[in-house]
């Protein structure tokens, strides 16, 4: 093993461990927590490094960079990869084609792109809604900071719901952000409330996933209830951005 996916492996273990006694801590089980590892803006020498170091799931914020990584990675088929970044529509029939979950689903018209560029790739995408519960004008997201205006979300919520080619799953939310656990904590009891919010509208509909909590505060976004949490940083360190 390389002295950098000994590193990685380190870090990513102990990531694991947080993660199993935050959800003991809320008498969870800790399988119930998966880990997407957050290569964005990183090399593909460190994501192929990530995924000889125990990575299953990778989290890549840009399109065009995530197929380059996924297309140079083909040969490790087991792991999957996920879109958790802002996309335009422009590139909707690149992520359509080529991630196996889209966790920042944020806006109606992005939704039908998917829907027809997945149909059109002969594909079913699994998405999560994206919902923006701290009222930052700068993040994505539909609105729901306001508990008393959620009924607004329910149109749109609709229409994806019986899009052919999605499959919604879930919420996403990315809190403002804060230096401690505590300040994100009361974003993601709001993200779950409108889970629960949305699984009385729709009975029938599958909202069973949550991704929320990133290296600073992963571990509240686990007693929280997260199904999936998105850490970069504290597995593989800091990006350099260019
Ligand atoms: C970058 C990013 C993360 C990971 O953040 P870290 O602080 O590196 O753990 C998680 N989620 C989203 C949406 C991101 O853009």
């Amino acid at each position: 093993m390389s002295d950098l996916v000994a590193s990685i492996r380190e870090r990513y273990l102990m990531t694991l461990a947080a993660i199993a006694s935050a959800a003991k801590k809320a008498g969870r089980e800790p399988e119930s927590v998966k880990l997407v590892v957050v290569t964005k803006s990183q090399p593909v020498e460190i994501v192929r490094a990530a995924i000889e170091a125990g990575a299953k799931i990778l989290g890549e914020n840009y399109a065009e960079e995530g197929v380059m990584k996924l297309q140079s990675l083909r040969e490790f088929s087991a792991v999957e990869w996920h879109m958790i970044g802002h996309v335009q529509s422009r590139k909707a029939q690149l992520v359509a084609a080529n991630f196996n979950l889209m966790h920042s689903l944020d806006s109606l018209k992005l939704a039908k792109r998917l829907d027809r560029f997945s149909g059109e790739a002969g594909r079913q995408l699994p998405v999560l809604l994206e919902f923006n519960v701290g009222g930052e004008e700068s993040k994505g997201g539909w609105p729901a900071w306001d508990e008393a205006h959620w009924g607004g979300l329910l149109g749109d919520v609709a229409e994806m719901l019986a899009l052919p080619h999605l499959t919604v799953r879930g919420l996403m939310t990315m809190p403002p952000l804060g230096s401690t656990a505590d300040f994100s904590r009361p974003f993601f009891q709001r993200l779950r409330r409108l889970q629960e919010f949305l699984s009385r509208q729709f009975p029938q509909a599958d909202f069973s996933e949550l991704s929320m909590g990133t290296s600073s505060d992963f571990e509240a976004a686990v007693e929280e209830g997260a199904t999936f949490v998105r850490v970069g940083t504290a597995i593989v360190g800091a990006r350099n951005y260019q």
